[in-house]
């Protein structure tokens, strides 16, 4: 049997850096991963690389380019003529980015030594895993000293809405679809359902996103989830809230969703649904019955707060445990419980994990909501600034949205930072580093900021919260 010091099963984004950094830190490692690529043949990077984070990011792009030259580059003088988008080249361009992400990280783990399986992992008793090959082979046992837990998640299937592959799809579907659809229903207007109902509507498509919770992007800071509303309305995303889907048939080649809205049950035909109601922690038959890792109602694996597990040795990272499920909160628990493994301090801040949602404009944020901090009871301060209030949002044709900051009223440090706004992903960062260090409003106000940038508008808004922004009534 070979043994190692470290068997990671799942090489997503939070399994593969965990193998990363064990071998990087001298402990013997494998990885352990059944994900198919389009092709069928094993593919690393979970579902971020192959089926989500990066491929709607690809297909984001590509929309975001066709609208803009079909319906923007008139204002710059830029005449185009007729502009088509064809739909194969577009998926074809997105897969070439997935194959090289996919496989970068395979090199990524042979020059590291990490020792890849492709097969279904399960976590047997004494820190044994039972690796079946996903082609031909032998089913072996591995044994390790340590074993970390990264199986992922998957789409939740709702009653009476059974995926199809074809009418009724879920994210992977959506990435992949062959033409674009007159109509396209989505069930939930969460992140996928607005980044991927986003990339059909600027393609063509009449999107209707059918969403049960009576508020907007619940998750947001109210203010935030208002202006970006405002836009998606503006660009005719269909988003009916408090409509709760009930069941949906294919009939004729099209979809009839029956929803219940005000207590009223109605319908509407789609040619395609997509389905984004959440993920689940994929963990069936990933642990054996005598393993004694404990699994909460709703899957995921039960962990401390240093993603140690129920077994001494066994740990469980990402999607598959709680916590944001998110790319960069797994890659970070995997990196922590590496060095921890090895013997080092580490510990991941959950509190400041930031949110990105990538439509346009692009929603961000990290720490507390207005309404959550209103709950605590803290005595607090707010600041915000539009951007269209400063130059380079309306140099670049992006006026929309706004930077909302929250502050403790008496000590000034940071609690929340909210953006919607265009390259509001990258702008999230500079509030993370604040809040990682105790930042205050103060701090993010003294800070000189380069004009003319988007991010001055961060200036601005903590300015703001003392009543001192200079482009804007205070
Ligand atoms: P996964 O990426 O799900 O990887 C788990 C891997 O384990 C898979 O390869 C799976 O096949 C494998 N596996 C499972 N069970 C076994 C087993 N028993 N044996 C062997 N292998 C197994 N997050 C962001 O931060 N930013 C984004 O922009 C973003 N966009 C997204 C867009 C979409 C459409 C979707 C669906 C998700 C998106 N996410 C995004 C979420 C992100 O993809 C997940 O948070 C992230 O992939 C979780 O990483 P993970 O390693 O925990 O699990
Ligand atoms: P989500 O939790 O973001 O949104 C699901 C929505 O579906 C919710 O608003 C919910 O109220 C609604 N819903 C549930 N059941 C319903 C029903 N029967 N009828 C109508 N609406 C219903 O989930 P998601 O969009 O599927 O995404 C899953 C997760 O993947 C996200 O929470 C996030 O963690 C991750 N993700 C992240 C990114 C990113 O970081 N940019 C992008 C995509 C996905």
């Amino acid at each position: 049997m070979s043994s190692y010091d470290v068997i990671v099963i799942g090489a997503g984004p939070a399994g593969y850096p965990a193998a990363i950094r064990a071998s990087q830190l001298g402990l013997k490692t494998a990885i352990v991963d059944n994900f198919r690529g389009k092709n069928g043949k094993p593919a690393l990077g979970g579902t971020c690389l192959n089926v989500g984070c990066i491929p709607s990011k690809a297909l984001l792009d590509s929309s975001k380019h066709f609208e803009h030259a079909r319906d923007h580059y008139g204002s710059h003088g830029i005449s185009t003529g007729d502009v088509s988008i064809d739909v194969p080249t577009m998926i074809q361009r997105k897969d070439k980015i997935v194959g090289q992400l996919t496989g970068g990280v395979a090199q990524l783990l042979k020059a590291n030594k990490v020792d890849a399986y492709a097969g279904t992992g399960r976590l047997l008793k004494d820190r044994q895993v039972e690796v079946t090959p996903m082609d031909e082979g032998e089913v072996q046992v591995l044994s390790a000293r340590n074993v970390i837990l990264a199986s992922g998640s998957i789409p939740i299937e709702i009653p009476n809405v059974s995926f199809d592959g074809k009418h009724i799809i879920d994210n992977a579907g959506a990435l992949d679809l062959e033409e674009v659809p007159e109509t396209l229903g989505v069930i939930g207007a969460g992140v996928i359902g607005l980044e991927l109902g986003s990339v059909w509507r600027r393609l063509g498509s009449d999107v209707v996103l059918l969403e049960a919770l009576p508020d907007f992007l619940a998750l947001a800071d109210a203010d935030i989830a208002r202006a970006a509303h405002r836009e998606f309305k503006r660009q005719k995303l269909d988003i009916r809230l408090g409509t709760l889907v009930k069941s949906a048939e294919v009939k004729d080649g099209k979809v009839e969703v029956t929803y219940e809205q005000d207590g009223e049950q109605s319908q509407l035909t789609f040619d395609r649904l997509l389905v984004a109601v959440g993920r689940c922690a994929n963990t069936a038959g990933l642990l054996a019955d005598d393993c004694g890792v404990s699994v909460n109602q709703r899957g995921q694996i039960e962990v401390d707060e240093h993603c140690q597990t129920s077994v001494a040795g066994v740990w469980g990272i990402g999607d598959a445990v709680r916590g944001p499920m998110l790319a960069h909160k797994g890659t970070e628990e995997g990196v922590a419980v590496a060095e921890r493994i090895a013997g080092r301090p580490s510990h991941v801040n959950l509190e400041l994990v930031p949110w990105v949602i990538y439509s346009e404009p692009e929603v961000a944020w990290v720490g507390k909501t207005e309404a959550e901090v209103k709950s605590e009871g803290v005595d607090y301060r707010t600041g915000s600034f539009p951007f269209a209030a400063t130059g380079r949002a309306l140099a670049m044709g992006e006026p929309a949205g706004m930077v909302k900051v929250i502050a403790d009223a008496e000590t000034d440090r940071l609690l929340g930072v909210h953006i919607c706004g265009a390259n509001a992903s990258e702008m999230i960062a500079e509030a993370v580093v604040a809040m990682e260090f105790h930042g205050s409003a103060e701090d993010l106000a003294t800070i000189c900021h380069a004009h003319p940038t988007m991010s001055e508008a961060v200036h601005e808004a903590a300015l703001s919260v003392d009543k001192r922004a200079i482009h804007r009534v205070n």
